[in-house]
């Protein structure tokens, strides 16, 4: 032992500013709290603010995060462990006690103190935003039919929404603002422009769809950049996988739709062709799958069958891949009155 206490001169090794611990500690204050914290909550989605974001977590604990980051300690001191007490005082008053262990060189010494934490109501950035009916980008589906089919559209927006829940998960200023029906198809209204052209990109691949998209300023940013609003329009195609198709002048059945473009099987001898997308638009449906006659089959050779025609009952002979497994029906189209098989 060589030092010793300035003030009650106990020798000692462990002193602080030249005083032993008990001299050091005594009527001394190791941590303060303010007399009342804020704390905001956004009072549509409920999430609190913690250090500049909003976040969700159950209210005890911000409450009592809250309390424990307006905690200062002394500077010869560290906080080194916590313990919270909340008594509520009503529904936006919280008194809150913060019980703590405070290292000074190597002693640990208890202290505490309390304050109130003043839930405040407020809304959030997202939250006002979707209030607010904000929207960056237009997603705008329509059809080159007539009118978009409730099964198709209720698949795209299926597609859509599933596409914008996967996004918000990482990213929660990704939704969908609100969807609109209009003649021919359906426009989505989307929090993003990024998801615009994400979306755009997936259902163009997704359906062999032709997409473009057009800018509009709509002003500018209190910085001075410039706002866009970004429309993206995605045309899906009247053919569908399963549809028989017209392709330069010969008939087939659609078998694949990718980005790449379309597989197509002949109704004439069943080989396989590729079209590049860019060629697709030259696609025209001649029958939908929906369409599609079923014929009883009545015998059965290699390369040949005979079915009933399912609109008269005469017998007919009709061209089948050597390969194809027949059962007791088979799938027919009908082109200038001739039934052919359809190699599903
Ligand atoms: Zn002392
Ligand atoms: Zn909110």
């Amino acid at each position: 032992m060589n030092g010793f206490c300035v003030e009650c001169g106990i020798t000692t090794n462990q002193t602080v500013n030249g005083l032993c611990m008990p001299c050091f500690l005594k009527d001394r204050t190791l941590v303060t709290l303010p007399d009342h914290v804020d704390l905001f909550t956004c009072t549509s989605c409920g999430q609190f603010l913690r250090r500049g974001e909003y976040e969700s977590m159950a209210p005890e604990k911000a409450i009592s995060m809250a309390a424990k980051n307006a905690l200062t300690c002394i500077r010869e001191g560290k906080v080194v462990k916590t313990t919270t007490s909340i008594e509520p005082r009503d529904d936006y008053n919280y008194a809150v006690t913060v019980a703590c262990k405070v290292a000074i060189s190597d002693f640990e010494a208890d202290a505490a103190a309390s304050t109130i934490v003043r839930v405040k109501n407020t809304v959030c950035k997202i939250c006002s935003r979707r209030t607010g009916n904000y929207y960056e980008a237009i997603l705008q589906v329509r059809t080159s039919e007539k009118t978009l089919s409730s099964k198709l559209q209720d698949e795209v927006l299926k597609k859509v929404e599933d596409f914008v829940d996967d996004a918000a998960t990482t990213n929660p200023n990704a939704f969908i603002t609100k969807m609109e029906i209009v003649p021919g198809g359906v426009d989505v209204y989307l929090s993003m422009i990024a998801l615009g052209r994400e979306l755009t990109k997936a259902l163009g691949d997704n359906y062999c769809a032709q997409v473009d998209e057009s800018n509009k300023l709509v002003g500018q940013t209190r910085d001075g950049i410039d706002m866009y609003r970004v429309s993206y329009l995605v045309r899906l195609p009247e053919f569908h996988v399963g549809d028989i198709v017209r392709y330069g002048k010969k008939y087939y059945l659609l078998t694949r739709v990718a980005n790449t473009g379309g597989k197509i099987r002949s109704l004439n001898n069943f080989a396989d062709m590729t079209v590049r997308r860019a060629n697709m638009p030259e696609l025209k449906v001649y029958a939908k799958s929906s369409e599609l006659e079923t014929a009883d089959v009545i015998s059965i050779s290699r390369g040949e069958i005979q079915v009933m025609d399912p609109q008269n009952y005469s017998v007919k002979d009709i061209l089948v891949p050597k390969d194809a497994v027949i059962g007791e029906t088979v799938t027919v189209v009908r082109i200038d009155g001739v039934l052919y098989y359809v190699p599903l």
